[in-house]
C-alpha cells in the first residue's frame, strides 16, 4: 500500500464530500451507530435491578450530548491548529459528519506521551454495501469484521501513520475493532495524534485524517474489497465453526484434517512452518470424514471423547500435537495450516503453576490430608505448589463447564501424574495425601463426562486407563491402541464426587483504583491491570491474543456490574449468563467505549483469571451436581 499516488489520495480526500451538507446525516448519526447506547441502557437496567455491586462504573452508562459537525470542515480545524498547544485538540472530540459515514473522537488524549487517543468511523450500509450473507449468521459476521478489520489495517498502518488497527493474528476472534449492525460498519482504532514536541502538528494531522482515513473508508466499500478473498475468508470460518459443531455428534473431542500444518515457525511465533514440515496423515483406525458446507468432504483423525493418550519418543511431535488442539478451539485464518484442526469450545488446557493464588476449591478428590490439617473441600492458599495448583485448575475447570482436559506432560506436575509401585512401597498410603491423575481419570470420564487429551511419553501407568493411544513417530500420528492395551495392568480407580460450586464475592471483584476511576488495561502481553492489582495470565495457555487480556478485565467487570455475579449465583451460572448475553449483543457489549481494543475471550478463560485474582473472596459452596 506504500504507492499512494496523489490522484489516489485526492480522490479519496474528496471521497466523502456532500455539496448539501451533513445535516441529513445528523439525524441518522444520532441513533446508535453500533448500538452502543443500547448496550448502555441494557447495562443500566440490570445494574440498577442489583444495585450497589462495586466497582459498577457509570462509564458508558450515560453518553454526553454529542456535537456532530460537518467532515468538510475538519481539514480546516486541523490546519488552524497547526503550532497551538497540544491540548487545543480536545476540541475535535465529538462527531464529524461525511457523505454517507461518520467520524467521532471518542478519546482525545491530553499530551503526545499519553495512550493514543481513540476514533470511531461509522458507514451507512448503504455506502458499505456488504451483501447480507456475509454478515447474518454469527461465524460469517465474525469472519468478514475480522477480514475488514485486517483491511483497515493494510491501509492505515503504513510506515509513519499514526493510526493503530488492532487486526489480529492467526485467529479469528470477535473484537472491537469491526462491528457490523444492519450492514452498517462500524471501526473502531487508535490513533496516536500527531504533535512537535507539545504542539500540535496539524498539517500532518490532516493528511492522516483528511486523506489516508477516507481512503481506507473508500476501501472499505464493497466495490473496492477483494471480494474473492473476503467469501474465502467467511467460508473458511463458517466451515471450522460448522465442524466444531459437529464435534459431540461425532463422538469426538478434535478432528485434525489430512494436510494440516501443525509445526509453528519458532517458540515465538504462530506463523506456520515453512521449511521442512511435515504435514498431517491420519491413522487408518481413526479416520473420519465429514461434509462441510464449502469444502465439500474433508477426512482427517478424530480424537475420541474419552481418555486419548498421545505417545512417542521426545522431539517426535507430541506437544506440537497437543498445541494445535489447544489452539483447535478458535478459528484460523486461511492459510495458517490449521484452519481444520478444531477441539470442542469447552476444551482446557490444565497446566501447574507453582505460586498462584487458590481460593477455596474444593480438592478433596486429589488431595486427602495435609500436613497443616486443612480441610480440602475449600482449600485456599496464597502460593499453591505445582500439584496443589494443577488439582485446583482441574476442580477449577469443572466449574467453569470445561467438557475436555488437555494435559502435557512438559507442564504438568509429575507427582500429580504418576506415582509407581515402588514409590507406594516407599511412601504409604497414609503419608501420601495425593491421589494421582491417573487413578481419577477414568471417574472423571464415566461420573462426570470429562474427556481427557494427555501428552505422556514418560510413563506406562496410563495404558490401564486410556480408551485410545495416538502415537507420534517423526512426525507421523499412528493408532497404538491395541499394543498400549496389551500392556495395561488392572487397576483400581478413585472416587470422584462432584466438587463443591462457589460463590464469588461481588464486592471482592472490582475495576476501580484507589481514586475511583476504572483502570482495565493491559500491561504485557498476558498481565492484566484490573482495578488496583495485576494479574498474571501467562499460564494460560489458551490465551492467544493480547486483546483478550483487556477482554478480560471487561468481561470481569462486567460480570459485577451486571449482577451475574451477586452473591448468591455460582460462578458457572453467572459465566452462562455473561456468554449468553455476549452472544446476543455482540462483543461490544463488553466495553462500546472502552478507551483500548479488546477482543473476546471464552468462559474459560475468564474463569482462570478471577481464580488468580488476589483479592477475590468466595462467599460460600453450595453442593455440587452429580
Ligand atoms: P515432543 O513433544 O514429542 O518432544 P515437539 O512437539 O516439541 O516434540 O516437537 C519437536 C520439534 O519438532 C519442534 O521443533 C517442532 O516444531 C517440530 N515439529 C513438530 N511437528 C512437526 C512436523 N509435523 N513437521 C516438522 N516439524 C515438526
Ligand atoms: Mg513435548
Amino acid at each position: 500500500m506504500g504507492a499512494h499516488d496523489e490522484s489516489a489520495r485526492r480522490a479519496g480526500h474528496t471521497f466523502g464530500r456532500r455539496p448539501d451538507g451533513g445535516s441529513e446525516r445528523t439525524a441518522g448519526g444520532a441513533e446508535h451507530p453500533a448500538g452502543g447506547a443500547e448496550h448502555t441502557v441494557g447495562g443500566a437496567e440490570r445494574a440498577a435491578g442489583h444495585g450497589g455491586a462495586p466497582g459498577r462504573g457509570d462509564r458508558g452508562l450515560r453518553t454526553a450530548p454529542v456535537s456532530e459537525r460537518d467532515g468538510l470542515r475538519l481539514g480546516d480545524e486541523l490546519a488552524r491548529l497547526e503550532g497551538t498547544p497540544y491540548g487545543r485538540y480536545k476540541s475535535l472530540a465529538g462527531r464529524w459528519s461525511f457523505d454517507g459515514w461518520r467520524l467521532e473522537f471518542e478519546k482525545v488524549q491530553a499530551d503526545p506521551y499519553a495512550p493514543p487517543s481513540r476514533i470511531a468511523v461509522t458507514m451507512d450500509a448503504d455506502l458499505a454495501g456488504i451483501p447480507a450473507d456475509l454478515w447474518e449468521t454469527p461465524a460469517r459476521k465474525r469472519a468478514t469484521c475480522d477480514f475488514l478489520g485486517r483491511t483497515a489495517a493494510r491501509i492505515l498502518q503504513v510506515k509513519h501513520s499514526p493510526f493503530r488497527v488492532a487486526a489480529g493474528g492467526q485467529q479469528v476472534l470477535e473484537r472491537s475493532t469491526v462491528a457490523i449492525r444492519d450492514g452498517r460498519v462500524r471501526l473502531r482504532i487508535g490513533i496516536e495524534l500527531p504533535g512537535r514536541g507539545r504542539r500540535i502538528a496539524g498539517l500532518q494531522a490532516e493528511r492522516a485524517l483528511c486523506e489516508l482515513l477516507p481512503d481506507a473508508v473508500h476501501a472499505l466499500r464493497w466495490p473496492e474489497l477483494n471480494q474473492d478473498a473476503l467469501r474465502r475468508h467467511a467460508d473458511a470460518v463458517e466451515d471450522s465453526t460448522a465442524l466444531r459443531d459437529m464435534l459431540p455428534e461425532l463422538g469426538l473431542v478434535a478432528f485434525v484434517a489430512d494436510g494440516s500444518v501443525l509445526p509453528r515457525r519458532s517458540g515465538v511465533s504462530d506463523r506456520p512452518l515453512t521449511d521442512g514440515a511435515v504435514p498431517f496423515t491420519t491413522p487408518e483406525t481413526l479416520r473420519f470424514t465429514v461434509r462441510l458446507p464449502h469444502a465439500g468432504s474433508v477426512t482427517g483423525m478424530g480424537v475420541p471423547e474419552g481418555v486419548t493418550l498421545i505417545v512417542g519418543g521426545g522431539f517426535h511431535g507430541k506437544s506440537t500435537l497437543l498445541h494445535a488442539l489447544e489452539r483447535g478451539v478458535y478459528d484460523h485464518v486461511p492459510g495458517d495450516g490449521r484452519e481444520l484442526v478444531v477441539t470442542r469450545a469447552d476444551a482446557v488446557k490444565i497446566r501447574a503453576e507453582e505460586g498462584r493464588r487458590v481460593q477455596r476449591t474444593d480438592v478433596s478428590a486429589f488431595i486427602g490430608e495435609l500436613p497443616t490439617g486443612a480441610d480440602t473441600r475449600d482449600f485456599s492458599t496464597e502460593n499453591a505448589s505445582g500439584s496443589t495448583s494443577q488439582a485446583a485448575s482441574i476442580v477449577e475447570a469443572m466449574e467453569a463447564g470445561a467438557g475436555a482436559l488437555l494435559l502435557d506432560e512438559d507442564t504438568t506436575a509429575t507427582n500429580l501424574m504418576i506415582r509407581d509401585a515402588r514409590m507406594q512401597t516407599l511412601v504409604s498410603p497414609g503419608r501420601e495425601p495425593l491421589t494421582p491423575f491417573a487413578d481419577l481419570v477414568r471417574p472423571l470420564r464415566d461420573r462426570h463426562g470429562l474427556s481427557t487429551v494427555l501428552v505422556m511419553g514418560g510413563s506406562g501407568d496410563y495404558f490401564d486407563v486410556a480408551d485410545h493411544v495416538i502415537m507420534m513417530d517423526a512426525y507421523l500420528a499412528y493408532d497404538a491402541s491395541k499394543d498400549a492395551h496389551e500392556l495395561a495392568r488392572p487397576r483400581d480407580f478413585a472416587d470422584f464426587p462432584p466438587p463443591n460450586r462457589r460463590v464469588p464475592d461481588p464486592y471482592s471483584i472490582s475495576a476501580t483504583d484507589d481514586r475511583g476511576r476504572t483502570r482495565v488495561k493491559r500491561r504485557a502481553h498476558d498481565v492484566l491491570t484490573f482495578g488496583v492489582t495485576d494479574l498474571q495470565l501467562g499460564a494460560l495457555e489458551q490465551l492467544v491474543d493480547g486483546d483478550q487480556v483487556v477482554g478480560i478485565g471487561l468481561a470481569l467487570a462486567r460480570l459485577v456490574d451486571s449482577g451475574d455475579i451477586d452473591g448468591s449465583r455460582p460462578l458457572g451460572e453467572a459465566l452462562d449468563l455473561l456468554e449468553a448475553e455476549l452472544d446476543a449483543e455482540g462483543t461490544s457489549a463488553l466495553g462500546p467505549r472502552h478507551p483500548a481494543d479488546y477482543a473476546r475471550p471464552r468462559r474459560h478463560e475468564i474463569a482462570a483469571a478471577l481464580n488468580r485474582l488476589r483479592t477475590l473472596h468466595v462467599i460460600r459452596h453450595l453442593p455440587g451436581l452429580a
